[in-house]
């Protein structure tokens, strides 16, 4: 590990005032490591489904209080009236400078825990359906809450590092894509500051542990869910010549939808078609009147997304008229406005500033360049539509490298993000990410 070298007048100064050894992000992180694994087990113990983060939200605001932030607590307007605000904004202010702001998200996951580990979740809550079900932090935001406070801490310990405003974000409700849209229109901008840079993280379960992972320009997807009704004519099954079957032309809709990507597009432009859930009749010898899909569509740029979604539903419109189906029957192709979420674009010029920040905090070697996925963060929400905000997520590792070596010499693939069986290790996960940020934050405020 690099120990980053402040000059002899600066190192000497920091011992006149502080009377202590040079304070960095790296010895920072490894004096606050202990208790924040204490906090990083506890969120662990208590997870809590998106958007009744209630206990985490209280213990983040704590925790920002201690670390000298003015903090804000029931952040966010939501479309769904359900979910309660729990966003929490913590504002360090230190002179004039640039505003950054650094970003976790608070939320878990409905699954039932199998890592076997002993601080293990029990927990069994109630979900929006008013059903009983398993909570896990099955996606890493415990690890980025315990990095976000760590990092909080080390930067209220720096002040002589850096000037400006940081506003600490913890986000409510990631997993569902809403919450950071929530906290934008409940005026985060407006009443904490627009930013001049926002910066994010995530764990990633195939990753080392010491290692950061960050991907230039587009790094995941825009996420589209589309709620399609295919209309028929039903009727006896063994008489089909007096009817428009749903059924066959839900099965050549589907069929037909995967040649946008394969005929339609720009090969180099990725598009994903997935028709996750599709439900229609009640007996073997009944043709429906209908069938009921639901569809997430995976793109990055804005011209594709368009094009997609447009396709998709020309696709249904052209099957069905072709079947006869009469125009009153056509078919409902609905895009659900309020379950999107945009592309996150890492903004390069920052990109490559930042990564030089990283190879000197934590080694050129501990440093890897990452394949973007056509997974989705709402992360990218801060940026705004059109990018005018320079941001970057980036990725710390959360696997130990002999685990991976063990895997791939087995043929198999290492338990995934969401995964009940996912179990990062904690302590040298919690640190990269705090030296990540911190490192990053002092280079855009110096
Ligand atoms: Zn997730
Ligand atoms: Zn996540």
């Amino acid at each position: 590990m690099k120990i980053v070298m402040l000059p002899a007048v600066c190192l000497w100064l920091v011992f006149a005032v502080s009377g202590f050894a040079q304070q960095t992000p790296q010895s920072l992180a490894d004096a606050e490591l202990p208790s924040l694994l204490g906090i990083y087990k506890d969120i662990h113990t208590h997870p809590e489904l998106s958007g009744y983060e209630e206990r985490t939200a209280a213990l983040v605001a704590k925790e920002l209080r201690a670390a000298g932030c003015q903090v804000t607590e029931h952040l966010g307007k939501y479309e769904d009236s359900k979910l309660k605000a729990y966003g929490v904004v913590g504002v360090m202010k230190n002179g004039d400078g640039p505003t950054v702001l650094v970003r976790t998200d608070m939320d878990a996951l409905p699954v039932e825990e199998e890592t076997g580990l002993p601080y293990a979740s029990k927990v069994v809550a109630k979900n929006d359906e008013g059903k009983d079900v398993h909570v896990m932090h099955a996606c890493g935001h415990d690890t980025h809450i315990a990095a976000f406070i760590g990092t909080a801490r080390s930067l209220g310990k720096l002040k002589d590092q850096w000037h400006g405003t940081i506003v600490f974000v913890a986000q409510p409700a990631e997993e569902i894509g809403t919450g950071a849209r929530a906290l934008l229109k409940d005026g985060l901008y407006d009443r904490f500051g627009k930013p001049n840079f926002a910066l994010g993280f995530h764990d990633k379960a195939d990753l080392q542990i010491g290692h950061i992972g960050i991907t230039e320009g587009y790094t995941s997807a825009n996420v589209d869910s589309i709620d399609v009704t295919i209309r028929g004519v039903g009727g006896h099954g063994a008489y089909p010549h007096k009817t428009k079957d749903p059924i066959v032309l839900a099965a050549e809709v589907i069929n037909a939808w995967q040649t946008i990507s394969s005929r339609e597009n720009n090969p180099l432009d990725p598009i994903v078609v997935t028709v996750g859930s599709i439900h229609g009749g009640t007996k073997r010898n009944i043709i429906p009147d209908e069938v009921k899909m639901q569809l997430t569509v995976r793109t990055y740029k804005k011209e594709v997304r368009d094009k997609a979604l447009a396709a998709i539903d020309r696709i249904a419109r052209g099957i069905a008229a072709a079947a006869g189906v009469p125009p009153e029957r056509a078919p409902v192709v609905t895009v659900r406005q309020d379950e999107v979420c945009p592309a996150m674009y890492n903004n390069p010029e920052l990109t490559k500033r930042l990564v030089a920040v990283w190879k000197k905090s934590l080694g050129d070697e501990n440093v890897e360049i990452v394949d973007p996925t056509m997974g989705g963060e709402d992360f990218s929400e801060y940026s705004l539509p059109d990018h005018s905000i320079p941001a970057v997520n980036f990725h710390f590792g959360a696997v130990d490298p002999g685990k991976i070596a063990d895997y791939k010499k087995a043929g198999k693939e290492l338990p995934s993000l969401h995964s009940s069986k996912f179990a990062p290790v904690p302590e040298p996960t919690i640190r990269v990410g705090i030296i990540g940020m911190t490192t990053a934050v002092l280079d855009l405020m110096k």
